[in-house]
């Protein structure tokens, strides 16, 4: 199509936020430098290579994803314990946070519940920032890699996608069955997988993780979760997933007990009445 005569001063608007994060709920800054203090382990998971594992954390506690023997990316998921319809909203965590999440950025659960499940409370890579390539890391673009995507694009079979891998540790955890536990995965966390969108034909791109072991992601559980965690067979995403290709490392999962949460009020599910206007 030819461009109109005021191409040029439509392209030249400027943009606005749409959420615009000024009255959002903030977690207090000195708790969350306080939570830390005299913080106990009380749990430990170990996710192998191209696996999966869950954990649970009670509201108040903190818990910690860490690379621990090489450079890797994780695909996260999370419920509430006792109720597996609210989960992590990526979409609306992106809307309110931006691309890609880092400390007091707050996990978001889906409608109607709207309201913090996690929040992060230390990153080491919060250095990284966003580089020349309009990447940065611990994404809530990316969907999780999954077998169906795999088999459109190349007719292939892989077992062990993050979809996948996801779905055995979340029907090995709650004892529902693969077919039952399948709907309840959803888009992640991308903890650690630096990513970003190409300027020229915005397409979503990976580049190597800047993770190293001793790299960690901490949170505070603001209710009680069930949270799921794979390790991607992309390894550390540097050029392929969705195969047995890549170099691929194991990640950690830590819960802790901490003094300065205890007593823990989670958050009200969000206010909104319902209705939707009928009636
Ligand atoms: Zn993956």
């Amino acid at each position: 199509m030819s461009e109109p005569r005021d191409a040029a001063a439509r392209r030249a608007i400027a943009p606005v936020i749409c959420y615009p994060d000024d009255t959002l709920p903030r977690l207090d800054a000195g708790l969350m430098a306080r939570a830390k203090d005299g913080w106990k382990k009380v749990s430990e998971t170990r996710v192998a290579p191209r696996d999966a594992a869950c954990f649970r954390a009670r509201a108040g506690q903190v818990f910690r994803i860490s690379s621990v023997d090489g450079p890797q990316v994780g695909d996260f998921n999370l419920w509430n314990e006792r109720d597996f319809s609210e989960r992590f909203y990526s979409g609306k965590t992106r809307a309110l946070h931006g691309t890609h999440v880092t400390t007091g950025d707050r996990l978001w659960s889906s409608f109607p519940g709207l309201r913090p499940m996690a929040t992060i409370i230390a990153d080491s890579l919060d250095w990284y920032g966003i580089d020349g390539f309009g990447g940065s890391v611990h994404d809530v673009i990316g969907t999780r890699c999954d077998p169906y995507t795999h088999n459109l694009l190349t007719g292939g079979q892989y077992h062990h996608c993050c979809h996948s891998n996801l779905t055995r540790a979340f029907a090995a955890e709650t004892g529902l069955s693969l077919t039952e536990a399948e709907p309840h995965i959803h888009d992640v966390l991308n903890v650690f997988m630096c990513t970003g969108f190409t300027r020229d034909t915005g397409q979503y791109f990976m580049k190597a993780s800047p993770v190293r072991p001793g790299d960690h992601l901490d949170f505070i559980a603001e209710i009680d979760v069930i949270g799921a965690l794979s390790a991607c067979p992309g390894g550390d995403c540097g050029a392929v997933h969705s195969s047995d290709e890549a170099a691929c490392h194991s990640l950690l999962i830590e819960v802790f007990d901490c003094a300065a949460t205890q007593g823990w009020q989670p958050p009200d599910r969000n206010g909104y009445a319902g209705g939707h206007g009928a009636g």
